[in-house]
């Protein structure tokens, strides 16, 4: 988080909390939160905040905050004492609750300001709905917000963080996932306006119906005078009126209703809506770009919001056209000549600028090259900023800088970068073309200056067909996962066929996994695990099929292989001997019915007389595998199976006096039998948010949308028939559209003739015909669509299982069987 200015002193945190003060160097200003020891610090006096959470415990990154320069700590435990005799110059304040001290400073620090806030609350849109309201105000008054959806419990207080004296206009985001926890968020934030997107069906966990989800959403309104919401939703509109009718003034929008305040009308042309606004005192018409449901509801929150405050609709119309309904994130790409681009070209400001900065750091040690353009509407003066934004790229070790804008050529001399070049403007910069080879580079700039432009200058050449991985949802689930495990057990997550088709290399997800406290990787080949360790990755990797003549290469890259039979107990035993190994990791699986690979019971004996000759030999872990843990029907068997498996671990950790891990559940595993959680689980499919029961759906976030879009939309005659073979024949006059993705990239040939789907604009089109190589031709008949529109193949919305059943295989094959030349795109 960048900031340059003092939130509060230390002494002041000390009587919010009511904390004891450990110890005390001096009463030094607090120019920065941090919570996470990995992200830098930019100010010259960050507070860190030893939070306690569900995958790690802040304390054990105390050490590792020093190291970076940290000075003071908020700690629940009176710290080891080894630890703090070793610090020296520290301010130490001991609370009962770090969180709860995080929340007390942030509503102290909040009752220093009095300005317009615009709290937003709801199921979906509010992310969007919120950059829409920063990205309007901002034109008219200098706004603060929270970066990216930093909305949670601990986000919003870092957001709040945020806020200066020189700011005018506040709009934050509160996101929550089960009762109680809004109120609390409410008292962080103190909105004087509230905003209300919608509630949806989805995430219903922690709650026990939808009238106790609204309650609780718009408990964030509690200090508001005025609330904005859509009146077609009939218990919203219930709840506000009852809990807030007498007390604030509730302005309400609809699409059917003539009573709402605001009555909304709209009409989609072919690749714009346009929107009538009408009360009973004006009139007003927009245009908007975008033609779905979703963000044709999203625009009207803001318009709403911003014609009852005032806004004038001219200015309005023109920021409109500039919006942009892709999420407002940061994507990860492949580039040309092996460069990595971070795609970041919606918003500049330095806090951002430090978020993106902080995940390019996250990624493969290459050449870090910055793309970026003048920072606008900062509250700094620009001389002090630019100087800022100078030390900042120093920070991050930037090797090459590339500005963009009359600012930067302006302040050009104050970037000491080894590398430098400045462009007046994009068309500047297009003209002469700057060239890559093996960077990181980061694309970073306000909307205003169109970058993607120049991403797709530098971007890899693709083919319209993409896979998006939304690593949000990843972590997401990891920590669904993580809560239904007891206390101690660890994950290994497995990453084997590239991270089940999401990886262009397994690295991207690996990283935010290692990242995120998974304790091991497990991945089918050597090579995998050779090119992981190749790109950083130094969590422990098992590797489960290892080849004789492997071990070698294995041992060099702290690889642990699994072994599954005597005989490669034997190779190993040789290769031991041979290169006199002082010592090897290794996992023994043991074979329990599911008659794949293993060591089976009647050959315990002879392998315990093997392993006993083999002293430099660690046996990190023992483990098995469950033929149907996700089929009830064989539930029976699934127990034989966990008491097979306890019975051969425990007699071979007898026989040699041993204790390592024990392992036996994949994902249904997990969720299906928790009893048998050992020390280990191994998860798979679950962190891609699919292939698990209906019930246990609404917890986890799908994480990968396959998409392309229409290259031809054609007519035919009835009698004319459609692709290879003449499989279809037009029985009428109908409309085709041809889209590029075939069984090549792996649209399976299966999905041809009718039996799959794919969803266009929300309409769902079968595939008719035989599918191609890299083709395939679908019904369109009745819809108004053109060349580029978006086809999507599955998504979070059109699960790829449903997909799965439909063509008689299951999620796990089809997001394997995606071809390494569809790009992907991760979402951070
Ligand atoms: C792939 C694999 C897993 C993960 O299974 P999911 O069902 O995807 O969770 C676990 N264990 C072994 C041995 C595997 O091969």
């Amino acid at each position: 988080m960048h900031l340059s200015h003092t939130l509060a002193y230390f002494s002041d945190l000390v009587v919010v909390t009511a904390g004891q003060v450990v110890v005390k160097a001096a009463n030094f200003p607090i120019t920065e939160l941090s919570i996470d020891s990995r992200n830098k610090t930019t100010t010259p006096f960050p507070i860190f905040f030893a939070i306690v959470g569900i995958n790690h415990d802040g304390h054990d990154y105390i050490a590792a905050a020093y190291e970076k320069g940290i000075r003071q700590f908020v700690v629940v435990h009176p710290y080891h004492c080894a630890i703090i005799e070793k610090f020296n110059g520290v301010n130490i304040l001991q609370v009962t609750n770090t969180l709860e001290a995080l929340h007390q400073f942030i509503i102290f620090y909040r009752s220093k300001y009095q300005l317009p806030i615009l709290g937003v609350a709801g199921s979906n849109g509010k992310t969007i709905v919120k950059e829409w309201m920063h990205e309007f105000l901002s034109r008219k008054y200098k706004t603060v917000s929270n970066p990216q959806s930093y909305n949670s419990q601990v986000g919003v207080p870092l957001a709040i963080s945020l806020l200066q004296p020189s700011h005018e206009y506040g709009v934050f985001e509160a996101g929550i996932g089960q009762t109680g926890e809004m109120a609390k968020l409410a008292s962080l934030i103190q909105p004087t306006h509230g905003l209300l997107t919608n509630i949806g069906p989805a995430h219903n966990q922690g709650f026990q119906n939808i009238t106790q989800k609204i309650e609780e959403k718009i408990k964030l309104f509690t200090s508001c005078t005025t609330i904005y919401y859509c009146k077609d939703h009939q218990p919203i509109h219930l709840a506000m009126v009852e809990l807030y009718g007498r007390t604030k003034v509730l302005v309400n929008w609809s699409f059917h209703n003539q009573k709402a305040d605001y009555r909304v009308g709209y009409k989609r042309l072919s690749s714009q809506t346009t929107l009538q606004i009408t009360t009973t005192t004006q009139r007003n018409t927009f245009v908007i770009p975008f033609r779905d449901k979703a963000s044709i509801e999203n625009i009207t929150h803001c318009l709403v919001y911003l014609l009852d405050n005032g806004f004038d609709p001219r200015p309005l119309q023109l920021s409109l056209l500039q919006l942009t309904s892709i999420p407002m994130r940061m994507t990860l790409k492949a580039g040309i000549h092996r460069c990595q681009i971070i795609d970041d070209t919606y918003t500049n400001d330095m806090v951002s600028l430090t978020i993106a900065l902080d995940f390019m750091q996250q990624q493969q040690p290459t050449k870090r090259t910055i793309i970026l353009t003048d920072i606008l509407q900062s509250a700094t003066p620009d001389a002090q900023l630019y100087q800022e934004l100078a030390d900042l790229l120093v920070q991050y070790t930037i090797d090459r800088l590339i500005g963009i804008g009359p600012l930067m050529c302006q302040y050009k001399t104050l970037f000491p970068i080894p590398e430098t070049i400045f462009f007046n403007g994009i068309e500047e910069y297009l003209s002469k073309k700057p060239s890559f080879k093996d960077e990181t580079i980061l694309v970073k700039g306000a909307r205003t200056f169109r970058l993607e432009r120049v991403v797709q200058t530098i971007e890899q050449n693709n083919h319209g067909t993409i896979l998006e991985i939304d690593m949000h949802a990843i972590r997401h689930n990891l920590s669904y996962f993580r809560r239904q495990l007891n206390v101690g057990t660890k994950i290994m997550a497995m990453v084997k066929a590239s991270c089940y088709g999401s990886g262009s290399s397994n690295f991207e997800l690996a990283s935010v996994l290692q990242r995120h406290g998974v304790e091991y990787l497990g991945v089918a080949y050597m090579d995998e695990g050779i090119s992981l360790r190749q790109k950083g990755i130094t969590l422990p990797i098992m590797v489960m099929n290892p080849t004789d003549d492997h071990f070698d290469a294995i041992l060099d890259h702290h690889l642990e292989p699994e072994i599954y039979s005597l005989p490669l107990l034997d190779a190993l035993a040789c290769f031991i001997a041979e290169r006199s190994v002082q010592s090897i990791s290794i996992h023994l699986k043991l074979e329990t019915g599911m008659h794949r690979l293993g060591i089976a019971a009647t050959e315990l004996d002879q392998l315990i007389k093997q392993l006993k000759q083999m002293p430099g030999l660690h046996i990190v872990s023992i483990f098995s595998h469950l033929a149907a843990s996700q089929a009830d029907l064989h539930d029976a068997y699934t127990l034989l199976q966990a008491e097979k498996f306890i019975k051969m671990a425990q007699y071979i950790e007898k026989q040699l006096a041993i204790k390592p891990l024990k392992h036996l559940l994949n994902t249904n595993g997990i969720l299906r039998f928790p009893q048998f959680q050992f020390d280990m689980v191994r998860l798979g499919i679950g962190l891609h948010g699919v292939g698990v029961d209906q019930t246990i759906q609404p917890h986890l976030l799908p994480a990968s949308k396959l998409k392309t879009t229409i290259s031809q939309v054609k007519s035919i005659q009835k009698g004319d028939s459609i692709g290879y073979d003449r499989k279809a024949i037009a029985t009428q006059a109908m409309t085709i559209a041809t889209i590029p993705i075939g069984y090549a990239d792996g649209l399976s040939r299966s999905f041809g003739c009718g039996k799959a789907t794919v969803v266009i604009q929300g309409h769902e089109c079968p595939i008719i015909g035989n599918v191609c190589m890299d083709m395939a031709m679908v019904d369109v008949t009745g819809l108004a669509l053109k060349r580029g529109d978006e086809v999507i193949i599955f998504s979070a919305e059109h699960p790829i299982d449903r997909l799965a059943e439909r063509v008689g295989t299951i999620s796990y094959e089809l997001l394997t069987q995606i071809s390494q030349r569809v790009k992907r795109v991760y979402y951070t």
